[in-house]
């Protein structure tokens, strides 16, 4: 075995792409309850295919796996797909696959010095009640193709436009998909907060380990998010379409999949959340070791580190004090957002939301609390203070209440703020809120 020619293949960056579009099914249900197993979506980042399938709910006990080969057919291998939602209006499960090209075995398939087109072909299997139903795409299989990775393929994902023509220093803009605005505000807003953006490009620790593994492991959305900053910090273009994002948020949470509005808000706090996770610094075992240092610790209760903890994590110091004996008991909670009232009037402060957040608020009746200083149930008051603040603290604005009719009014209150706070306020994340 030539050593040399072997690490050669193993350093080559590849991607995969469909050998014909995928299209998804219009009677995606009729089929369902035909073949009892289809393949409902799939897409690809780098050398992953990431899929969902839809299968007949018959019984409990299912299992769905794929079975692909990337010598046609000689060998296979063999994955499972783990079960993602149940659809009780069609009493359908869907699954999900990741597929991730086995780059160790191509070595041994690819003629030396020359890369041709290799390909994967799979086939689903949905094994239900002794029985085995296939989705094998009409017995012409699935097929992907598996290509050498070309550095302007990001570029094509994205739809980028050169902004040789349109120079504006190096501001790039994201496409509207639709309704995406949320999702664009966000990103803008993340993307030109310095210390974390300087933490994806210029750390380079990150870019040669982390994302290395980031980019062949489940770690999709950080992997993701640095192909987008990529695009947006090389100065070669000024818009981009976030299309490729979207999908791999929208296969997190199908609630992202469709072009349509949705909470900015929640959708910061979820980016937040996958960034944590795919960041983290602490494996899970090394932290069930460390179980007393995290009771000590309020920040490591949300179990970890990482440059999101870093950035966004604050704590809040919660009082609850009894109010017939006074008993005072203290509580440390982490926080990454803090949710500030506004009072209903023409205008008002950022000061003044922050006073009114620190105000005593009284729990009483439906919620009685067991004291331990009088040994009974009692009426209690809370009050949060901030006893860290994060370096980059994220405000919401609580514009959106609900009235005694049950329905959802929006608070208008100009606030103002003032620039010279900015040690304190990074940026302002507003509350959007869709309607129905
Ligand atoms: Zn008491």
């Amino acid at each position: 075995m030539n050593t040399s020619n072997e690490n050669q293949y193993i350093n080559r960056e590849y991607y995969l792409c469909m050998s014909k579009n995928f299209q998804r099914s219009t009677n995606l249900l009729q089929q369902v309850y035909e073949k009892q197993v289809v393949l409902e979506n799939i897409f690809i980042r780098d050398i992953t295919a990431y899929g969902t399938v839809r299968v007949n709910n018959c019984s409990f006990d299912k299992k769905v796996s794929i079975r692909f080969t990337i010598d046609q057919w000689k060998s296979f291998y063999i994955i499972n797909a783990y079960h993602s939602m149940y659809y009780a209006d069609s009493n359908t499960d869907s699954f999900q696959f990741k597929l991730t090209v086995p780059i160790d075995k191509l070595s041994r398939l690819s003629p030396q010095n020359s890369i041709s087109i290799m390909n994967i072909s799979f086939a689903i299997c949905y094994a239900v009640k002794g029985e085995e139903f296939w989705d094998n795409n009409y017995s012409r299989n699935y097929n992907l193709e598996i290509i050498e990775k070309l550095r302007r393929q990001i570029a094509q994902d994205y739809q980028a436009i050169s902004n040789e023509f349109r120079q504006i220093g190096n501001i790039c803009g994201l496409k509207n998909l639709g309704g995406t605005c949320y999702m664009n505000s966000v990103l803008q807003s993340l993307l030109f907060t310095s210390s974390l953006t300087n933490y994806f490009l210029l750390n380079e620790n990150i870019q040669d380990s982390t994302m290395k593994n980031i980019s062949v492991s489940k770690e999709i959305v950080a992997s993701e998010y640095l192909n987008l900053l990529y695009l947006l910090y090389c100065g070669k273009y000024n818009v981009v379409t976030p299309a490729p994002f979207k999908q791999v948020i929208g296969h997190i949470n199908h609630n992202y999949l469709e072009n349509q509005q949705q909470d900015a808000h929640e959708f910061l706090i979820f980016l937040l959340d996958y960034l944590h996770k795919d960041l983290n610094r602490i494996k899970f075992t090394e932290v069930l070791n460390q179980t007393q240092e995290i009771e000590r610790n309020a920040v490591n209760q949300i179990n970890n580190h990482s440059i999101i903890v870093d950035l966004f994590y604050g704590t809040y110091l919660s009082t609850i004090t009894c109010l017939d004996c006074t008993y005072t008991s203290h509580n440390y909670e982490p926080f990454n957002c803090l949710t500030l009232p506004i009072s209903s009037t023409n205008q008002c402060t950022l000061e003044d939301c922050l006073r009114h957040f620190n105000e005593d608020e009284y729990l009483s009746d439906d919620s009685k609390w067991f004291c331990p200083g009088c040994q009974c149930l009692c009426n209690r008051k809370r009050r949060l203070e901030i006893y860290k603040l994060p370096k980059i603290l994220i405000i919401q604005l609580k514009r959106f209440q609900i009235n005694y009719e049950m329905n959802w009014i929006k608070n208008n209150t100009l606030v103002l703020y003032h620039l010279h706070h900015n040690h304190l306020i990074h940026f302002i994340q507003l509350l959007i809120m869709m309607v129905h």
